[in-house]
């Protein structure tokens, strides 16, 4: 049985938080982890841009809802699922990708939580466990998949070489370059044709 893992942003949906920055014109939550390398000082950050801007859940989701999926995401996604079994494996957390997700179809997603007072203001954040993707790829594997993996970017190129078959997805240069064992797909009909290449072989 193949299994085919998924990345969710810059893959099926636009960067959450820079394109959320641009939408509610919040300069600062730009801010990624190439800036500030250290992952919990970085959402703490971003959660208290968000109250002090007033941004509750309902709010922030409004927004996302707004973002839609990339296009042609959920053509290629339909079709995929008909034929692989599918799962979004993310670094996002649901709160904030529900309402793409809605959009695509309610696939599986695996990711991330987030935690609100009562009033709405997002207070906290809650990894499920560390290196998720890598790690759910494994358990994968162990239960008999044959797994293939697509991804863009620098977090996903752990899951990427665990799994049977890695493939990059419109990737930043630096990534094609420190990671010559994956082939480089920039569409989805290229990624689409590649997963099916990989089907045949593992
Ligand atoms: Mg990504």
């Amino acid at each position: 049985m193949q299994l085919v893992c998924l990345d969710l942003e810059g893959v099926l949906v636009p960067e959450i938080w820079i394109e959320f920055a641009q939408r509610t014109g919040i300069p600062e939550l730009r801010r990624t982890t190439r800036d500030e390398p250290d992952y919990d000082v970085l959402m703490k950050y971003r959660l208290d841009l968000l109250k002090k801007n007033k941004l509750g859940l309902p709010d922030i989701q409004k927004v996302i809802a707004e973002m839609g999926p990339m296009n042609g995401a959920k053509e290629f996604l339909d079709a995929l699922r008909r034929d692989y079994q599918v799962i979004i494996l993310s670094d996002t957390f649901y709160e904030f990708a529900m309402p793409l997700m809605a959009q695509l179809g309610m696939p599986a997603l695996f990711c991330h939580k987030l935690e609100a007072d009562a009033e709405g203001f997002l207070v906290n954040y809650h990894l499920r466990m560390p290196n998720q993707k890598k790690e759910a790829v494994q358990r994968f594997k162990e239960i008999n998949f044959k797994v293939i993996a697509a991804g863009d970017s620098y977090n996903d190129t752990a899951m990427l070489g665990e799994a049977h078959a890695g493939i990059l997805f419109h990737p930043p240069q630096n990534v094609i370059d420190e990671f010559p064992q994956f082939p480089v797909t920039m569409n989805y009909g290229e990624l689409r044709a590649e997963i099916d290449k990989a089907s045949k072989r593992i």
